[in-house]
C-alpha cells in the first residue's frame, strides 16, 4: 500500500499532489491577495506582519474602515491561519476577542452588502430603439454606436465585455428563415481566443413575426441582433455579403472601430440613465457606480432565471460558466416583471440554442448528465458556502474598484 512512499522522491510528490488538492487555484489567489493585503497594512503602520496581535488587529480594522471596505473577516482569517502555521498554535483568547469585535465594527453602518450591479431588461425593455441619427453623428466618435444594442445583446448570450467588443459581424449567423441567430463565442474566459461555443436565440417576439418593423422596440433577441447587423452596414455604407463588412465589429464605435473596454462600461451606463435606473449608489458620502463591465453578463443570468424560469445548469451551460460562481447572481435575482419575450425552453430548444442537432436519447441523456452532475457538485460544496465566498469576493472587488474605476482584471476575475 505505501510503496509510492517508499523513496524521498516518492514521498514529496505525493505530499505536493495531496497540498494541490487542498487548495484550488481560485481559494489559493484569494488567500495571496488577502495576505498581500495585510502584509501592506502592516507595512503603513510601521509593524511586522507577524505575529498577529490585538494592536494589529485594531491597524487593519481602521485601515479598513477609513477604505470603506465592508468586511474584515477574510482578512482576519488569513491572518489567524498565518498566526497557526508559522507558530503551530493559536493566537490567544484575547486576540480571537478583538478579531470578533473589530469585525462587527468594521461592517458597521456600511449598509446592505449586495452589490445591485445588474440591469433588468424587463425595465430597459421600452428604451431599446435604434439611434437617431442625432445619436450616430454628434459627440463622441469613440463611444459605442448602439448602446442598447450592446446591452440587450450582451444579457441574452451573457458575454463578458471583453467577448463583446471582440466579437466580429462574422461570428453571427442570423437565419431569417428559421429567425434563428447563433452566435459564437469563446467557451470559456481562459480560452478567449477560440471561438467554439455557438450558442443561439431564436426570436421571442411572438405570433406576429413577419414584421421586424413592429419588434423593433422590444427585447427580442433575433430582432435586435437583426437591426444591429442592418444598422452597421446602413451607417457604414457596406454590403451585408462583402468580406469587410464581415470583418466589422459586431459592436462597433460611431466611427466603425473596435470598442474600447470604457466606453463599453459607459454604454451600460447610458442606457441605465436612458431607463430612468439611478447608476450610483451612496455609500455614507462615497458615490459608488452601480454597474461595471460584466453588467450584460450578469443582467441575462438573472434574466433567464427569473422571467424566463432557466434552470441553474441551463444558464450555467448557456453563458459557457466554468463555475457555479453564476449560482450567486441567480440567487440574487430580483422578483421578475413580465417582460414580453417571456417564455418557457424546453429540452428541445436547448438542443437548438447549444447547436445539440441530433435530437435523440443520446443528447437528452448527456444533458441530464451534465445536470446531474451540477446538482451532485452542489451538494457537495454547499450553495451557501459558494455565495458566501461570491459575496465576499464582490464586496473586495466593489471596494477596490473605489480608487480606480474600471479595472479591467479586478472585475473580470469573477465573471
Ligand atoms: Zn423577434
Amino acid at each position: 500500500m505505501f510503496t509510492a512512499i517508499a523513496t524521498k522522491e516518492g514521498r514529496e510528490q505525493a505530499l505536493d499532489e495531496v497540498n494541490t488538492l487542498r487548495e484550488t487555484a481560485n481559494s489559493k489567489r484569494t488567500s495571496e491577495s488577502l495576505w498581500h493585503t495585510w502584509c501592506e497594512v502592516m507595512q503603513s503602520w510601521d509593524r511586522p506582519p507577524m505575529p498577529l496581535d490585538v494592536e494589529k488587529v485594531g491597524f487593519m480594522a481602521a485601515s479598513l474602515r477609513a477604505g470603506r471596505y465592508r468586511s474584515a473577516e477574510p482578512y482576519f482569517n488569513r491572518a489567524r491561519i498565518e498566526h497557526i502555521r508559522r507558530f503551530d498554535k493559536s493566537p490567544g483568547p484575547a486576540v480571537l476577542d478583538a478579531i470578533r469585535q473589530y469585525a462587527r465594527a468594521v461592517e458597521r453602518g456600511t449598509g446592505p452588502s449586495r452589490l445591485k450591479d445588474a440591469l433588468q431588461l424587463q425595465e430597459i425593455e421600452d428604451y431599446i430603439e435604434l439611434p437617431t441619427a442625432t445619436e450616430l453623428y454628434t459627440g463622441d466618435m469613440q463611444e459605442a454606436l448602439w448602446p442598447a444594442g450592446l446591452v440587450v445583446l450582451g444579457s441574452w448570450w451573457m458575454t463578458r465585455s471583453i467577448e463583446a467588443t471582440a466579437a466580429r459581424v462574422r461570428h453571427v449567423t442570423v437565419n431569417e428563415a428559421k429567425t434563428t441567430v447563433a452566435w459564437c463565442l469563446p467557451a470559456s474566459k481562459t480560452d478567449t481566443k477560440a471561438l467554439s461555443a455557438t450558442r443561439t436565440h431564436r426570436c421571442h417576439c411572438g405570433a406576429d413575426q413577419s414584421s421586424a418593423q413592429a419588434h423593433r422596440h422590444k427585447n427580442c433577441p433575433y430582432h435586435v441582433m437583426y437591426d444591429n447587423i442592418q444598422l452597421i452596414a446602413k451607417v457604414f455604407s457596406m454590403n451585408l455579403q462583402d468580406e469587410a463588412f464581415l470583418d466589422m465589429p459586431l459592436f462597433p464605435t460611431k466611427s466603425g472601430l473596435v470598442l474600447s473596454h470604457a466606453a463599453s462600461v459607459r454604454a451600460i451606463r447610458a442606457v441605465a440613465v436612458k431607463a430612468g435606473i439611478p447608476t450610483t449608489r451612496t455609500i455614507d458620502t462615497t458615490v459608488l457606480e452601480k454597474f461595471g463591465e460584466h453588467a450584460p453578463r450578469v443582467s441575462g443570468a438573472q434574466f433567464f432565471a427569473a422571467v424566463l424560469s432557466w434552470e441553474l445548469y441551463l444558464i450555467q451551460l448557456y453563458g459557457r460558466w466554468g463555475s457555479l460562481a453564476v449560482a450567486r447572481y441567480v440567487q440574487d435575482a430580483p422578483l421578475a416583471r413580465a417582460s414580453s419575450a417571456s417564455k418557457g425552453v424546453s429540452i428541445e430548444d436547448v438542443m437548438e440554442m447549444l447547436k445539440l442537432t441530433n435530437p435523440d436519447e443520446d443528447i437528452r441523456k448527456e444533458i441530464n448528465a451534465i445536470k446531474r452532475q451540477l446538482a451532485e457538485q452542489r451538494d457537495e460544496i454547499s450553495f451557501q458556502a459558494i455565495t458566501d465566498k461570491a459575496q465576499a469576493e464582490t464586496r473586495l472587488a466593489l471596494t477596490r474598484q473605489q480608487p480606480r474605476d474600471e479595472t479591467h482584471e479586478a472585475n473580470h476575475r469573477r465573471c
